[in-house]
């Protein structure tokens, strides 16, 4: 791959699905379609410009060391996984949810230390930490609202759109811990290396973003 290129590190299914419409805006569009394909990095309509599709959690580690110039990530990974490698220029607004505590419907408070379920443990720890409140975390990687009716936890921290899938499984949201949206990460070499594309490109960003809270 080129050094002359810029790369843009996307991910597949919600971010991707809200964000290509807002790069579409900016004048970036992939050739091909990116959800029919196995292919992990497109060219666009841009000139040396390419996507490339990895895991959300991955996102910061491309960005920060370089191999991706920008990326769009959840501020829930940016909070979990750390975001000093990097500057985080823009939020994009989109994907929005929020990450929460939840309980089971009803559920009397935990007395002594509290059992949560998390794929967020770093930002589970540092806010019952701030709270003065003592937890164990569990770490899991999925289906976390199972944990409580399965007693491996007492609560959980988890992101919250709708409210749909913890109603479907006997929880109700409790304290909020902080609001996710979609945000633009920039490799800080490149920043000012390729700052001829990335500074128009982040320019007409903002500007989508503008335009589409407008409409
Ligand atoms: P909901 O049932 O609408 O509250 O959606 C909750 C589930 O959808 C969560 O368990 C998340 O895994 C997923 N989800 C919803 N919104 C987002 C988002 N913006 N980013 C990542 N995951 C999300």
């Amino acid at each position: 791959m080129s050094k002359q290129n810029t790369v843009i590190a996307l991910t597949k299914g919600r971010i991707l699905d809200e964000v290509l419409p807002l790069f579409e805006r900016a004048g970036i569009a992939p050739l091909e379609d990116i959800n029919s394909s196995r292919k992990l990095i497109f060219d666009t309509t841009m000139p040396n410009v390419q996507i490339m599709v990895i895991r959300g959690s991955d996102v910061p580690t491309y960005v920060e060391f370089g191999s991706a110039d920008l990326g769009v990530v959840g501020k829930d990974l940016l909070m979990e996984y750390g975001s000093e490698g990097f500057y985080e220029p823009l939020d994009l607004r989109l994907a929005r949810c929020r990450l929460m505590t939840a309980a089971p419907v009803g559920a009397s408070p935990v007395a002594g230390r509290i059992k949560v379920a998390t794929k967020f443990a770093n930002i589970t720890r540092r806010y019952f930490a701030e709270q003065g409140v003592q937890i164990e975390v569990i770490k899991l990687n999925g289906a976390l609202e199972l944990a409580p009716s399965m007693g491996l936890a007492d609560i959980i921290v988890d992101i919250v759109d709708s409210g749909n899938t913890l109603r479907a499984n006997g929880l109700e949201p409790l304290q909020l811990i902080a609001q996710i949206s979609s945000r633009v990460i920039v490799n800080k070499a490149a920043m000012k290396m390729k700052h001829a594309v990335i500074g128009p490109l982040l320019q007409q960003l903002a500007e989508a973003v503008e335009a589409s809270n407008r409409a």
